[in-house]
């Protein structure tokens, strides 16, 4: 690996230059009012970029998985009956850590390249007539996969069938890159992590926690510690945390919101789906596929890409890393060695884009694919040149 290229994995993602200061701080004592300036900005932040005003948002020194364990230990009891699909790598490590902790999990098995179905969640949930569904769970972009789910859909599933059930969101690899409401789609607990959208090292759990999500903790009956968010919530009020916080980190937490909401949401929005369109109409001059299945669940934040038959896709990934010292993502679980994929989020521009896929040729060309050098860069080019961004992340 080069230090000097930018990675295309869907996470961790490369650093802006001003994070990497922000997080590089001397000491302070975290029980003063200095860790206070820090901490109370970072959660303001968060809760802009989530768009929600009615969450609590805790922040823990962990990853998007203690995140995912924030939620299910805070608001449910053992053998309480969750709903959930599972369509790749993601979403069957969540119900995996259900399982783990004694819920009963009614699965929807979903092919790996589409979308939660969220008929199939208003089905069951209508159904549900004595409301033992306690939660909804829902990735809402499958990494594994490059695929998104609509969350308004199955938050419309729930109000049809007037189902009190909590709706929790992993939004990991998608809150700061993709469109995310909390507050309006009535997401109860938002997951993600400090590595994928706000650009920096993995070690940050960040989670929302909606009035409703917070009303479940004190009958929650699932033993929780570290991850308790009773007792971080009396950590925040006296400007402190339980035990010893990131500081660090929360310091460049702070200045990725500012960095976001500077450049305008919105703006970061559609420099994702700009960057991702280049991408795909690259993919498609190679003539491969996406393992998405159909464009409304392309994602803007990662492609996962499928080489064709007889061809192990990990090889591409191991020879850009060996060869041209550049990281793309493997595939994972059920479509590892068919798909390999190309990360598109956090700090990207056009021309860093433009490289990874230059590297992607140069590989499928040296290992044998019917790849043309330069087809899929020219479709890129033409499409950047046409479509030019309309604001740029300050990352300096
Ligand atoms: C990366 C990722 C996770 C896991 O996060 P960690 O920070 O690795 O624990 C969970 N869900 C999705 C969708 C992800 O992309």
């Amino acid at each position: 690996m080069s230090f000097q290229n930018p990675v295309f994995i869907p996470g961790p993602t490369n650093i802006p230059e001003k994070l990497r200061k922000a997080c590089d701080m001397p000491t302070i004592d975290h029980r003063s009012p200095l860790f206070g300036s820090i901490l109370h900005p970072a959660r303001a932040g968060v809760a802009k970029v989530l768009k929600t005003k009615a969450a609590e948002i805790f922040i823990f020194p962990a990853s998007g998985t203690g995140g995912w364990e924030t939620a299910l230990t805070n608001t449910l009891s053992s053998g309480d009956k969750i709903l959930a699909a599972r369509n790749g790598m993601f979403s069957h490590r969540w119900i995996d850590m259900c399982e783990r902790h004694g819920l009963d999990v009614e699965i929807v098995e979903t092919p790996w390249g589409q979308g939660i179905p969220a008929d199939r969640y208003d089905e069951i949930l209508t159904a549900d007539r004595g409301h033992q569904i306690k939660a909804v769970l829902a990735t809402h972009n499958e990494t594994a996969t490059g695929v998104k789910s609509d969350i308004t859909a199955i938050r419309k599933a729930l109000d049809a069938a007037d189902h009190p059930a909590l709706l929790f969101v992993d939004g990991v690899s998608s809150i700061g890159s993709m469109d995310f409401r909390m507050d309006e789609w009535g997401v109860d607990v938002a997951v993600t992590g400090s590595q994928k959208g706000f650009m920096l090292p993995a070690g940050l759990a960040i989670v929302g926690f909606s009035p409703k999500a917070m009303d479940a903790v004190s009958s929650a009956g699932l033993p929780r510690t570290f991850f308790d968010v009773r007792d971080m919530q009396a950590g925040y009020a006296n400007n402190a945390y339980p035990y010893t916080p990131s500081v660090g980190l929360m310091n460049g937490l702070n200045e990725a919101c500012t960095m976001l909401l500077n450049e305008g949401l919105e703006n970061v929005f559609a420099r994702h789906t700009r960057i991702a369109n280049g991408v795909r109409a690259a993919v498609d001059a190679w003539g491969l596929e996406l393992c998405a299945a159909s464009p409304d669940l392309y994602s803007d934040t990662v492609s996962a890409i499928r080489t064709p038959e007889g061809f192990n896709a990990t090889e591409i990934v191991t020879h850009a890393a060996e060869t041209y010292g550049v990281a793309f993502g493997v595939g994972l679980g059920e479509v590892a060695g068919k798909v390999f994929r190309i990360g598109h989020l956090g700090s990207l521009t056009d021309v860093m884009a433009l490289s990874g896929l230059a590297t992607a040729e140069m590989c499928m060309a040296d290992l044998g694919l019917d790849i043309k050098l330069g087809s899929g860069v020219a479709v890129a080019q033409e499409f950047y040149r046409t479509k030019p961004a309309l604001t740029h992340l300050d990352a300096a």
